[in-house]
């Protein structure tokens, strides 16, 4: 298949994980992450976040989140987050499950970022027994609209929770994408904003399969490994899943591979900005585009092959570049377009 921009999931595995998938692939290991690899990539962890940490690795981002959210509260906890969170519309109830009952409630937010003040009204509108008591708050970065939070938004949503006692995760299913849109050290984003538990993806940034589940907060991640193993999640061939991580760590192959798609991503961005009629629907800050398109333009982009996404947060073509786009692809998808309008003025 050509080269699409429907998922930074379409794209494979990127050079260096698949050499390290070969270097670990010598002989026998022990099992269950007792090898050498996965001890080694939980200590490049501890190093790129400057902090002591607890890291699993999972086989998805839902599962991560899921477990890391379950892990943080009780069954008749709530959870914030956004309303157009992927742990409320992709993850088919799994963190309310994993939970064992845990309510998602939903707050607001321009450009899929969290509100403080959302945060604090749902916090606050009630404090008794009947209401599940807010728990956790769930942030993602970069945000489902290709949104990204600054720290100083960070520390916001971080005041209300300092205010109210509750715990933060952070969805970082891009975050590399928001690590290199901001230019500042991982833990500018995470340790120094509050967070508890951050969900790091992989397979969008690169790997085949895997997500890594970083616990600041190293008291929550007491028998997390019980969790895993009990949600399917324990890989028993664990070093293929860290040795990957290995491969994307090193020499920040990670940053480089999330830039380059925030690069294509602007590239596109800065093309379509230039069609009176395409409308930007955010602001373009990591590696999605998201384009108000006259329907007989997406008629015809499909036609012509093109497939990507209709229906993600609010509507409109989203546009997702990944660590491997090449500038030919957007520039073709782009001249796809113009000659789309031409034909439909
Ligand atoms: C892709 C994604 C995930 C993880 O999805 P899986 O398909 O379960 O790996 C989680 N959060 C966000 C914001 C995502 O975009």
């Amino acid at each position: 298949m050509r080269q699409q921009l429907a998922s930074d999931n379409y794209a494979g595995l990127c050079p260096e994980a698949l050499a390290a998938l070969e270097q670990a692939n010598q002989g026998h290991a022990p099992s269950y992450g007792q090898d050498r690899w996965t001890a080694e990539a939980c200590d490049q962890f501890r190093a790129l976040f400057e902090t002591p940490c607890e890291v699993f690795f999972v086989f998805n981002g839902t599962a991560a989140n899921a477990l890391a959210l379950a892990s943080l509260c009780q069954s008749y906890h709530s959870i914030i987050c956004h309303r157009h969170a992927h742990v409320e519309t992709d993850e088919c109830g799994a963190p309310e499950f994993f939970s064992h009952g845990a309510k998602l409630l939903l707050a607001d937010g321009r450009d899929g970022k969290l509100d403080p003040a959302s945060v604090e009204e749902i916090v606050t509108r009630r404090g008794d027994i009947h209401y599940p008591k807010p728990r956790v708050v769930s942030l993602t970065q970069a945000t489902e609209l290709g949104t990204v939070y600054t720290p100083a938004e960070l520390q916001g949503i971080h005041q209300v929770a300092r205010r109210h006692d509750l715990k933060l995760h952070l969805d970082g299913a891009r975050f590399a994408n928001a690590v290199a849109a901001l230019g500042l050290p991982p833990r500018a984003l995470t340790v120094e904003c509050g967070m508890d538990v951050l969900c790091f993806g992989g397979s969008k940034n690169g790997l085949a399969v895997g997500e890594a589940v970083l616990f600041f907060d190293l008291a929550a991640a007491e028998e997390f490994a019980y969790r895993c193993k009990q949600a399917g999640q324990l890989a028993s061939k664990m070093r293929f899943l860290a040795a990957q991580w290995l491969g994307l760590l090193k020499d920040g192959a990670w940053l480089r591979h999330a830039a380059h798609a925030n690069h294509c991503a602007a590239l596109l961005e800065e093309a379509l900005r230039a069609l009176p009629e395409v409308e930007l629907m955010f602001p373009r800050q990591a590696n999605a585009v998201f384009a108000r398109l006259p329907e007989a333009v997406i008629a015809a982009l499909r036609q012509r092959g093109w497939l990507f996404y209709t229906f993600i947060g609010v509507g409109g073509a989203r546009l997702m570049c990944a660590w491997d786009t090449e500038e030919t692809t957007v520039r073709a998808f782009v001249a796809d377009v113009k000659a789309a309008l031409r034909a439909t003025r």
